[in-house]
């Protein structure tokens, strides 16, 4: 085995292309500098960089660990072996495909497995808290696919499971699909999968968000109730910018064949080879303590902008993520995201359910906790962050040199210099 790594030279880019090395060092200054409370980012780990910014990049491997349309794949393999071999443990599956580039391609395989274009699928409507590629008109799902449905109940802002049964019956889905970006609720993934076997349809959960907090075994798994589960690996889970996906056995062949060659061409080996390091971190005792403090965290964090008149839907959370309501605090969401972006502190607008405005204008923010947890934060921290989220939105501007910006600004650089991320 060779001694030395190949890659990786940052003083190489910097003398030759100094616009893109500065970009990656302003960069991490930015996420360094403010505080990233977006519920779909995480930081990675040196090791899981250090794998993507290898020669596997070049290696084409076109088809499966053995059964390759090119040459020269006996080391990347290797890796895609680890990598099944990692995530089927993790996830304790049948089956694990790790080529999807990312969530959205996992999705569009597992359309392709189970459906042809016309048929008809069950699932949870964006501004409920579903994702685009879940059967919306600007999206391919929506387009090809007869999309149905279902949204949250007005009284208690959560998945109404009443309303899912009524329009399985109705409409007979070829697939029933659970999961979303915003949804701070556990799902009753028993109650799908009954409804499924009743109509007939494939039960599939989409844990795009939350498969990380599986992963440490701080929530139920939906893979011992769903024929499928698609995920990304760079949410909570903490891995690559990528995809995946888990079934039963029954399905192995449709899933693999479904990712390629009908949906993608190569796959990317050195994101395979930073899935297989990710699973083996996921697998770590650490990493279980760091998925239950996520959700402390997330609870401890929405609970605090509660009390500020910052109101979380549902009343809570049992995730990683909450969603708030700004109306009784008389913000916009797009307002409430400048004037935090303004203060050092990175959150998105977000619709919430029979939300009253635009999407591009919103009622509501989401915030997460899988970037501050990575930081080593805990509940204390997440009641300063709340009083700083709470003072920029009440009462902060969107211009970084308000008053209230610049002293909300200098307590994050006070709280992210105590947590740094990638400490120097
Ligand atoms: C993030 C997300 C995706 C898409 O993942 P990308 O990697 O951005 O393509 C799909 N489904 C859900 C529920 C998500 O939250």
């Amino acid at each position: 085995m060779s001694e030395s790594f190949y890659g990786s030279d940052f003083a190489a880019l910097q003398s030759f292309d100094p616009e893109i090395a500065g970009v990656l060092l302003s960069e991490l200054d930015r996420l360094r500098g403010g505080l990233q409370l977006i519920a779909s980012e995480n930081f990675s780990s040196p090791e899981v960089l250090t794998a993507l910014g290898s020669t596997l990049s070049n290696k084409y491997a076109e088809g499966y660990p053995g059964r390759r349309y090119y040459g020269g794949c006996s080391e990347v393999d290797k890796a895609e072996e680890l990598a099944i071999e990692r995530c089927k443990t993790l996830f304790e599956a049948d089956h694990a495909n790790v080529q999807p580039h990312s969530g959205a391609s996992a999705n569009q395989a597992v359309y392709g497995a189970f459906m042809q274009p016309g048929d008809t699928i069950l699932a949870m409507s964006l501004p409920h808290g579903g994702h685009l590629t879940h059967g919306t008109k600007v999206s391919f799902s929506g387009k090809w696919f007869n999309a149905v449905h279902y949204g949250v109940d007005p009284e208690t802002e959560n998945i109404d499971y009443e309303q899912v049964e009524r329009l399985a019956q109705e409409h007979r889905p070829k697939v029933i699909l659970a999961g979303g970006s915003a949804i701070p609720r556990l799902i009753d993934f028993e109650f799908f999968r009954r409804v499924a076997d009743e109509v007939g349809a494939v039960f599939w959960v989409d844990a795009a968000h939350f498969i990380g907090l599986v992963a440490g075994k701080a929530i139920p798994s939906p893979v011992p109730f769903a024929d499928v589960v698609s995920f990304t690996t760079h949410k909570v889970l903490r891995g690559p910018r990528s995809g995946a996906i888990v079934c039963r056995e029954e399905h192995r062949v449709a899933i693999d064949k479904a990712v390629f060659p009908m949906m993608q061409g190569g796959p990317q080996m050195h994101s395979i080879a930073a899935k297989a390091v990710n699973f083996k971190e996921c697998a770590t005792p650490e990493y279980a303590v760091y998925a239950r403090q996520v959700i402390d965290n997330a609870r401890v964090l929405a609970e605090s902008l509660g009390e500020r008149g910052i109101r979380p839907t549902t009343g809570g959370t049992d995730t990683h993520l909450s969603l708030h309501d700004l109306q009784p605090v008389e913000v916009t969401g797009v307002d409430a995201e400048a004037r935090c972006d303004a203060a050092g502190i990175t959150v998105n607008k977000n619709a919430i359910p029979f939300d009253p405005q635009k999407p591009n204008i919103a009622s509501g923010i989401r915030v997460g906790t899988p970037c501050v947890t990575t930081q080593g934060m805990g509940t204390d921290e997440m009641k300063v962050i709340a009083d700083l989220i709470a003072t920029a939105v009440t009462t902060g501007d969107a211009d970084p040199e308000h008053a209230v910006s610049r002293e909300v600004r200098a307590q994050v650089s006070e709280l992210v210099e105590r947590f740094p991320a990638y400490p120097r």
